[in-house]
C-alpha cells in the first residue's frame, strides 16, 4: 500500500484565497513563467479565466469564484491546443475543469507537458444565470447545498486531488497543500513551503463528504433514468430544448470546430420529411433535437466530466447535464473507466480492443 501523502498547512482564514501570495511567490522565484487562474473582470461582477505574468495582477484573483463560465479546460485548451510551447504553467481549477483538461490531452486538444495542474476542494457554484441576476451570494465557506447546480449537488468527485498539487480545505480544516507528485513537490518549494503536515484530517472529511455524494447521485440519477426510459419519455425531459446547440459550445469536452450536427441541420427535403410524417403520424420540427443530444451522448459520454457547464448554457432550462451524467456514469462504468480520474489509463473512445465488453461467458454484455 502506498503512503499516506503529506501536506503544508497554510496559516490562513482565506480558505483557497491562501493561495494567490503562493502562487504569487512561485512567480516571483521565476520557478514558472505564469499562471492561467480566475480573475474577476473589470466590471467586478463576473470571472474569467485569465493568464497571469505579473504577479501583481494576481491581487484580482478567486482560485474559487462562485460560478463556472468558461472552464479550465476549454482555456487551457485554446492556449495549448497547438503545442505548449516549453511555457511553463501553474494551472488552477476545479476538480471537475482539471479532469477536463485531461481528458482534452488524452484527446490531443490540450498539451500538459509544462503545465502543473493545481485542483481545490470544491463547494460548488450556483447556477449561471441566477448569479448574473444577483440572486445568490455565497458565505465564506461557500453557498447552501440547496442553491448550489444540481450536478453539484450530486458531485461525488469534489474534492478529487487530480492535480498535481491540491488544496484542501473546509469548514473547520486549515488550508493544506498536498503535492500529489513530483511536479507538485516542486511546485510547492517554490512557494517556499514543505510537505511535512499529516494529512488524514482532510483525508477522513474528503472520504465522508465523497460517500455521501456518491449515494445522493445514485438515488437522483437512478430517479432521473425512471423518468426519461425510452425515447418518449426522453423527449418529454428535452421538451423546452430550442435547438441553440449552446451547450455542445460550452463544452469543454465537445472540441470539434466544426460540428456534424450543424452540417447536417438542413439535409432533409421537405418530401422526406412528409414521408416520414406519413410513418409517424406526425414530424416534430426542427426534426434533429433528439438526434443532436443522443449523437452528443454516444460521442463524448465516455469522456464526460460532469461540469455541467452545458446545463449553465443552456437558456431553456433543460437538465442536460445531469441527463449526461445519468448516461456517463453507465458507459465509464462499463469500461472500468471515470473521466479524468487516471492520467495513465487510455481513453475507451480511442483505444480499439479486439476483446471489449465481454461477460464472463464471453458474450458480448
Ligand atoms: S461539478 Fe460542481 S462541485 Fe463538482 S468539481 Fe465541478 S463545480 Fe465543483
Ligand atoms: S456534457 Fe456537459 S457535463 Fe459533460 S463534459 Fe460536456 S459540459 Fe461538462
Ligand atoms: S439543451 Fe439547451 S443549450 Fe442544448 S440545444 Fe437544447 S436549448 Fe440549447
Amino acid at each position: 500500500m502506498s503512503e499516506a501523502p503529506r501536506g503544508a498547512t497554510i496559516q490562513s482564514e482565506e480558505g483557497p484565497r491562501a493561495l494567490v501570495p503562493l502562487l504569487a511567490r512561485a512567480l516571483e522565484k521565476g520557478t514558472s513563467d505564469a499562471v492561467l487562474l480566475p480573475l474577476r473582470t473589470p466590471g467586478q461582477d463576473s470571472y474569467a479565466f485569465v493568464l497571469v505574468k505579473d504577479p501583481r495582477l494576481l491581487r484580482q484573483a478567486d482560485p474559487l469564484p462562485p460560478v463556472q463560465t468558461v472552464t479550465g479546460g476549454r482555456a487551457l485548451s485554446s492556449l495549448t491546443r497547438h503545442g505548449g510551447g516549453g511555457v511553463r504553467i501553474l494551472a488552477v481549477m476545479r476538480p471537475c475543469e482539471a479532469r477536463g483538461a485531461i481528458e482534452l490531452s488524452k484527446l490531443g486538444q490540450v498539451d500538459l507537458k509544462d503545465v502543473t495542474l493545481i485542483t481545490m476542494d470544491c463547494p460548488g457554484t450556483v447556477p449561471l444565470q441566477r448569479f448574473a441576476r444577483g440572486d445568490l451570494r455565497p458565505s465564506a465557506v461557500g453557498f447552501a447545498d440547496q442553491d448550489i447546480r444540481p450536478i453539484c449537488q450530486v458531485c461525488d468527485l469534489s474534492c478529487a486531488a487530480v492535480g498535481d498539487l491540491h488544496l484542501g480545505w473546509g469548514e473547520g480544516l486549515a488550508p493544506i497543500l498536498i503535492p500529489m507528485d513530483e511536479r507538485g513537490a516542486e511546485a510547492l518549494l517554490a512557494m517556499g513551503l514543505r510537505a511535512e503536515g499529516d494529512t488524514s484530517e482532510w483525508r477522513t472529511t474528503v472520504s465522508s463528504r465523497s460517500q455521501e455524494r456518491r449515494e445522493r447521485r445514485e438515488e437522483r440519477l437512478g430517479q432521473l433514468r425512471v423518468a426519461s426510459s425510452g425515447l418518449d419519455n426522453l423527449m418529454v425531459r428535452l421538451d423546452s430544448c430550442i435547438n441553440c446547440h449552446n451547450c455542445m459550445r460550452a463544452c469543454p469536452i465537445c472540441y470539434c470546430r466544426v460540428c456534424a450536427f450543424d452540417i447536417r441541420r438542413q439535409e432533409r427535403s421537405a418530401n422526406e420529411v412528409l414521408d416520414l410524417a406519413k410513418a409517424r403520424g406526425s414530424m416534430r420540427l426542427p426534426m434533429d433535437t433528439l438526434m443532436f443530444h443522443l449523437g452528443r451522448m454516444n460521442h463524448m459520454s465516455l469522456n464526460c466530466v460532469s461540469c455541467g457547464a452545458c446545463e449553465d448554457a443552456c437558456p431553456a432550462g433543460v437538465p442536460i447535464a445531469q441527463l449526461f451524467a445519468m448516461v456517463s456514469d453507465r458507459t465509464q462504468s462499463a469500461f472500468k473507466y471515470r473521466a479524468g480520474m487516471d492520467r495513465q489509463q487510455r481513453s475507451p473512445l480511442i483505444t480499439f480492443l479486439e476483446k471489449e465488453l465481454e461477460g464472463e461467458d464471453g458474450q458480448r454484455c
